[in-house]
C-alpha cells in the first residue's frame, strides 16, 4: 500500500508519522511531496524571528527530511504537485528545481496544502521590499531586506494577530512602523471593547495605527517600494509585510473534483476523511488550514487556519490510514497572542458571532489582577465573558492582560467545550495563593458576574 503526503508541514507530516507508527515499511509506502525548502515547521516562530528572539530558520524546524527518511518515510522537497487523478489514482508533480514532471500512483492520498496568503490586486507586485511572512523563506527574505537595505519605514498591512505580532517586531528592530487596518480595530477576533484595549497597547508601543483605511496600491521606484497609497492618504514605506488572512489552499484539489465546503476548505468527517454530498470520498484524507471544521458552538463549519488544529486532525488522519481509530470532533475558537507584553486570548464565540449563530447572550467585563493585589507584580487584567441569556451556558470568553494573565483562557476552554454554565463556574476548585491569583481568581469573578446577569 502506498501514501502520498501533499504538503510537508504540519497536518501533513503528523499524518506520515503516525500512519508509520502503525504500520511498517513492509505494509505501507510514504511519499510526501512539498513544494518548498523545508519540512515541519513552525511559521508561528517567524514573527518572533524577525523580532530577533529567536533563531531561524532551523530552530523553527521540528524535523527535516533526514529525520523522515529514517522512519522510512520519502520526503521529494521542492516538488509541487500539479495535478492529481483520482480515477488513475495517480498525482504529476513538478521538480521546482527543472527537473520536469513525475508522476506516482497513491492507495491513499492525504491532502495537506494548508493555506494561501490573501492577495489583492495591488499585492501583486514585483518590486523589492514586499514581502508575506507565510514560509520560512518568506521570514528569511525579510530579514536579508532589512540587513542590507537600510529600511527605516515599515508598514504592516492588515491588523490581524500577524499583522500585530509583525508590528511589534519590526517596531523592536528600531524601525518606525505603521500598522494599516481596513476594520475600525486591531485583532478583529476580539470584541471592540476588548480590541480598544489592544489598539490603546499598540499605540503606546510608538507604533502608528491607522484603522479603517483601505489600501489602494503600492508606490514603487527603482524597483523598490516606496510608499503604501491608502484610502487616507500615503505612508512611506521602505518595507512592506501583508498580513491580508488566508484561505484554505484548495484549487489543487478541487480542480481533480474533490467537493469543498462552503467555506472553500474540504470538508472531512470526524476521522478526517474527505466528504460531500455522496458521502466519503473513498482513499481521499485531509487535515489543517485546507480544511474547514466543525465549531461547537455554533455547530457552523468554519475556517480556523491554526497550527494546533492542523497538528491534531493530521494525527487523526494519520492514525486512521494506519489501521486506527481516532477522531477530531471540531472546535472551540481558542487562540492566543502577544503585543510586547500585552497578551490577548480568546475562546468560544465572540459577541459577534453568538450574535450570528442566532444566540441570546448577556456579557460580563470584569477588571482583576493576575495576583493578590498586594502582592509584588500583580498588574490588571480585563475579563470577558459571553454567556447564553436564558441558561448561562458559557459561549464565550476574552482577556487582555499582562504577565501569563491570557493563559488563563484555557480555564474557559475547558468549561466551553464541556459545556458548562457560567454558574457552575462559579464554584470551580482554581489554585489560589497571593503569587499567582487573588483569592477571587478573575475567572471565577467573571463567571459570577455573568452569571448575576442570567
Ligand atoms: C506568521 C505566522 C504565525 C502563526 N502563528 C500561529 C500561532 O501562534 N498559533 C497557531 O496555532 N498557528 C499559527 N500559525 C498558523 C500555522 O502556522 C498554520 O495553521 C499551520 O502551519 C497549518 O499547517 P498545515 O500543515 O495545514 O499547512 P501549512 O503549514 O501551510 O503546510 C502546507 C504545506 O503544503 C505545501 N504545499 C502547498 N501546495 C502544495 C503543492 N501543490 N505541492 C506540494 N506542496 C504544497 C506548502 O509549501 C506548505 O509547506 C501561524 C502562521 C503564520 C504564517
Amino acid at each position: 500500500m502506498r501514501l502520498i503526503v501533499i504538503g510537508g508541514d504540519a497536518a501533513g507530516m503528523s499524518a506520515a508519522s503516525q500512519a508509520r507508527r502503525r504500520l511498517g515499511p513492509d505494509k505501507l509506502e510514504i511519499l510526501a511531496f512539498e513544494r518548498g525548502d523545508f519540512t515541519s515547521y513552525s511559521a508561528c516562530g517567524i514573527p518572533y524571528w524577525v523580532g530577533g528572539l529567536v533563531d531561524g530558520p532551523d530552530a523553527l524546524i521540528a524535523r527535516d527530511p533526514a529525520a523522515f527518511h529514517r522512519d522510512d518515510i520519502q520526503v521529494r522537497l521542492r516538488h509541487e504537485v500539479t495535478d492529481i487523478d483520482l480515477d488513475a489514482g495517480t498525482i504529476t508533480a513538478r521538480d521546482l528545481n527543472g527537473g520536469g514532471t513525475v508522476t506516482e500512483g497513491f492507495d491513499e492520498l492525504m491532502y495537506a496544502a494548508g493555506a494561501e496568503p490573501v492577495r489583492p490586486p495591488w499585492a501583486d507586485n514585483p518590486a523589492n521590499g514586499i514581502f508575506g511572512v507565510q514560509t520560512l523563506g518568506d521570514g528569511a527574505a525579510l530579514n536579508a531586506w532589512l540587513e542590507s537595505s537600510e529600511a527605516r519605514d515599515a508598514v504592516v498591512i492588515g491588523g490581524g494577530y500577524i499583522g500585530v505580532e509583525m508590528a511589534e517586531s519590526l517596531i523592536s528592530r528600531g524601525l518606525r512602523v505603521t500598522l494599516v487596518e481596513r476594520s475600525g480595530q486591531p485583532m478583529a477576533t476580539v470584541d471592540p471593547d476588548m480590541g480598544a484595549l489592544v489598539a490603546d497597547a499598540v499605540r503606546g508601543l510608538g507604533i502608528e495605527l491607522r484603522t479603517g483605511v483601505t489600501v489602494q496600491a503600492l508606490e514603487t521606484a527603482d524597483d523598490r517600494v516606496r510608499a503604501v497609497v491608502t484610502d487616507a492618504g500615503t505612508i512611506p514605506a521602505d518595507v512592506v509585510v501583508l498580513g491580508l488572512g488566508v484561505r484554505p489552499n484548495t484549487a489543487l484539489a478541487e480542480a481533480a473534483g474533490l467537493p469543498l465546503g462552503h467555506t472553500g476548505g474540504l470538508a472531512t468527517d470526524l476521522r478526517q476523511r474527505v466528504t460531500g454530498p455522496d458521502g466519503v470520498v473513498g482513499h481521499v484524507w485531509a487535515a489543517g488550514d485546507c480544511t474547514q471544521v466543525n465549531h461547537l458552538v455554533s455547530g457552523r463549519a468554519v475556517h480556523v487556519p491554526l497550527g494546533t488544529h492542523a497538528n491534531k486532525q493530521g494525527r487523526v488522519a494519520g492514525i486512521n490510514i494506519g489501521g486506527g481509530y481516532a477522531t477530531f470532533p471540531g472546535v472551540i475558537g481558542t487562540a492566543i497572542t502577544k503585543i510586547c507584553d500585552l497578551e490577548v486570548a480568546r475562546t468560544g464565540l465572540s459577541s459577534k458571532e453568538a450574535e450570528a449563530a442566532g444566540f441570546r447572550y448577556v456579557t460580563a467585563t470584569v477588571e482583576s489582577t493576575n495576583r493578590a493585589g498586594y502582592f509584588p507584580g500583580a498588574v490588571p487584567m480585563t475579563v470577558k465573558v459571553i454567556a447564553e441569556k436564558d441558561t448561562g451556558l458559557l459561549l464565550g470568553a476574552q482577556i487582555v492582560g499582562r504577565a501569563e494573565a491570557a493563559k488563563r483562557i484555557d480555564a474557559f476552554a475547558i468549561a466551553v467545550w464541556n459545556r458548562m454554565t457560567v454558574t457552575e463556574m462559579t464554584a470551580l476548585d482554581l489554585g489560589y495563593a497571593p503569587p499567582f491569583a487573588p483569592v477571587w481568581d478573575p475567572v471565577l469573578i467573571a463567571a459570577r458576574k455573568a452569571a448575576d446577569k442570567i
